[in-house]
């Protein structure tokens, strides 16, 4: 099993410290290089590669920083080497890649940025997701088109439901908000909603969160169809 670390960066990103049983470290979506190799330093770590879910500085922007004093590769989407410059691993849908004694699952999820991808760990049931599924909401479609975005949605609804999202950014209690009112009476979306409030009123992250419970509370996965989420998409960006 994969132990996951969460390291907040920047105003409410999230940068993932993976350790794999065999000594692996890996680092997911490293924005800013100061926490993390703060991390390392204390956890007397060295990363042996650097995962990457998309172009956004807010998520890359640590990787010369710590590559100035760590030597390891960098792994990300296939499609993004002249926005993301420092990758010496091309990752898409057929990449076999191993962290650990793991094997490394990618899903192509564009629709927040093109090259988006999410990372998944089936053996520890772990699904990085970057910025295309947040806890209650889901990423602004920056370079996608909501058909392109429900698709990749529906790549994550098929994974099993007891995997652990692991989400890019801590938005989950002004997403609870919105999700509440489109759907009032969601009993689940509710008790959630209270969790991550008092989550959060202890400073602590609401992550990760079971795919199960996202099934049972976030609208945008809930939305059946891509022009029902379309209409949801448009809604929350005029909010
Ligand atoms: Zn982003």
């Amino acid at each position: 099993m994969i132990n996951v670390t969460l390291i907040p960066v920047h105003k409410d990103n999230y940068c993932y410290l993976l350790e794999a049983e065999d000594g692996s470290v890996g680092l997911v979506d490293p924005g800013e290089a100061g926490p993390v190799i703060a991390t390392l330093k204390e956890k007397k770590l060295q990363p042996d590669v650097i995962f990457v879910t998309h172009h956004h500085w807010d998520h890359i922007d640590g990787i010369p920083g710590l590559l100035g004093r760590h030597s390891c590769p960098v792994a990300g989407p296939f499609s993004e080497t002249t926005r993301i410059l420092q990758m010496d691993i091309l990752l898409d849908e057929d990449s076999a890649f191993e962290f650990g004694d793991e094997a490394v699952r990618v899903l192509e999820t564009p629709g927040h940025t093109r090259g988006a991808i999410c990372l998944y760990f089936p053996e520890s049931g772990l699904l990085f997701t970057g910025d295309t599924l947040f806890s209650l909401g889901c990423g602004r479609l920056f370079e996608g088109t909501p058909e392109q975005m429900w698709n990749s949605l529906q790549k994550i609804i098929a994974l099993p439901d007891e995997t652990l999202i692991y989400c890019g950014h801590e938005y989950t209690q002004a997403n609870a908000e919105f999700c509440l009112r489109v759907e009032p009476d969601n009993q689940a979306l509710q008790k959630r909603s209270e969790a991550v409030k008092a989550l959060r009123a202890k400073g602590q992250p609401t992550l990760p969160v079971p795919l199960k419970t996202e099934k049972e509370t976030n609208v945008f996965l809930r939305a059946g169809s891509a022009e029902r989420f379309a209409e949801l998409r448009a809604l929350k960006d005029r909010s």
